[in-house]
């Protein structure tokens, strides 16, 4: 007999769809199938944001910085939309609705230290980004920029930064009281498609959660929901990263990718405002991807390093510096390459998804949509009033907790 037959006293809850995993992904479609009728119950873990999402630095980007890096044509269609769709989002102009959602930044830049070589002035001025990125004068640039220590040139962007703690928040007011705090013990089948899901909330509490459909949308722990419910067409990968932050005072919120002497993106630099006033600049690619194997005080003195080559001017001497590792969990590519759009996998009746990046949730949401269609499964369950049911919180941001 397993823990599942056992004859324990539990809730029966019946909602047409059981979603799995309260980040970006989870998040969105809870609010999205919401909003269309559809009857669903999310089941967190841990804390809401608190796997990649809230570790994202929240760039709404159009794969720009992708293409630049390899192939400057290899930016897929699908990411090529997104700026425009998530300007949508903020306008409320979609079901999913996201004006209250701060724009941390209406644009990102991107920046060389020295000249832009031929090849990247040449595509920047091609047909291909036309509208999409614009040469600035030195008296448009950010004001960090318009030192006269600095020789390079600067470009913007139609890409934004959105504040990821109020995008998690947007996206679950008026669902928190369908996101429940629990894990999953155990999945039972009938006729091959998972249809009973049981679950151990957070007080201890066992349910039997009832459903048309399940979908998995929990990050790096999809890998382990797939395996107990015996899903077998969603393997995954993990690309670790090894980030930085550094706290200081200095008065340049920045949010720009940095290409160095006109050569590959080597890295993005986002700025997040601190509740005790202070800005941190959270330091992503190259020196995240190359810092794996480093320890704390390495890619500390590297991230030192690579400012003071980057900004010589500035003086970061009473700043604070931190790191952490995180990785990306995304559906597995061949060589372990970047996907470039959203990832939902349909085994019977249970979808798995990666939304692959923050960008791409209006896309996860467009494929997962298509599939739960392709299903047949129609709005027609209520799990009812779950306000007794323990509930799932947000996580803090790493720009907070780290100092
Ligand atoms: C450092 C970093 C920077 C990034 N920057 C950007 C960026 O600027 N722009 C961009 O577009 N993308 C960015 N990304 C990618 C983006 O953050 C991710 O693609 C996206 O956040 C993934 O969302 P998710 O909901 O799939 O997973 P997650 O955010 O990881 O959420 C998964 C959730 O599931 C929960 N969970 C896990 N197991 C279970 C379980 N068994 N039961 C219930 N819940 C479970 C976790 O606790 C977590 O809350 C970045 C990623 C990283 C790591």
């Amino acid at each position: 007999m397993t823990d599942f037959d056992q004859p324990s006293p539990s809730t029966e809850i019946h909602t047409d769809l059981l979603i799995f995993g309260g980040g970006i992904a989870g998040l969105y479609l809870l609010k999205l199938l919401n909003n269309l009728g559809y009857d669903c119950v999310l089941i967190e873990n841990n804390e809401l944001g608190g796997g990649q999402t809230l570790q994202s630095q929240g760039i709404i980007h159009g794969g720009l910085k992708y293409a630049l890096g390899g192939n400057l044509n290899a930016e897929s269609d699908a990411i090529k939309e997104m700026p425009e769709r998530w300007r949508k989002l903020l306008n409320d102009e979609e079901t999913v609705k996201l004006s209250h959602t701060n724009v941390i930044s209406k644009t990102q830049h991107m920046w060389s230290t020295g000249k832009f070589t031929s090849k990247f002035t040449s595509f920047f001025a091609s047909k291909l980004l036309r509208g999409r990125i614009e040469k600035l004068k030195k008296d448009q640039m950010p004001t960090l920029f318009q030192a006269s220590q600095f020789k390079g040139s600067v470009y913007k962007l139609t890409d934004l930064v959105v504040d990821t703690p109020s995008l998690i928040q947007n996206l679950c007011a008026d669902v928190d009281h369908r996101i429940l705090k629990g894990n999953a013990i155990e999945f039972e089948r009938t006729d091959d498609n998972v249809t009973t899901s049981r679950v151990t909330l957070a007080d201890g509490k066992a349910v039997n959660i009832h459903h048309q459909g399940v979908i998995f949308s929990a990050g790096a722990g999809n890998e382990k929901l797939a395996e107990m419910a015996q899903v077998t067409g969603a393997p995954m990968q993990r690309r670790p990263l090894h980030m930085v932050m550094v706290k200081h005072a200095l008065p340049y919120p920045l949010f720009a990718h940095g290409v160095g002497s006109g050569s590959k993106p080597r890295i993005t630099i986002t700025s997040h405002q601190t509740e005790d006033g202070k800005l941190v600049w959270y330091l992503g690619g190259d020196i995240a991807e190359n810092g794996v194997e480093r320890d704390q005080e390495s890619q500390i003195a590297e991230g030192k390093k690579e400012l003071a080559s980057l900004f010589p001017w500035l003086d970061f001497s009473n700043a604070e510096w931190g790191t952490f590792h995180i990785d990306r969990a995304e559906p597995r590519q061949h060589g372990l390459s970047k996907p470039d759009c959203a990832h939902a996998h349909l085994e019977n009746n249970v979808i798995v998804t990666w939304p692959t990046k923050l960008t791409l949730a209006p896309d996860l949401g467009d494929r997962v949509l298509a599939l739960i269609k392709q299903q047949g499964i129609e709005p027609s369950s209520s799990a009812g009033d779950l306000s007794n049911f323990p509930k799932a919180t947000i996580a803090t941001p790493k720009w907070e907790s780290l100092f």
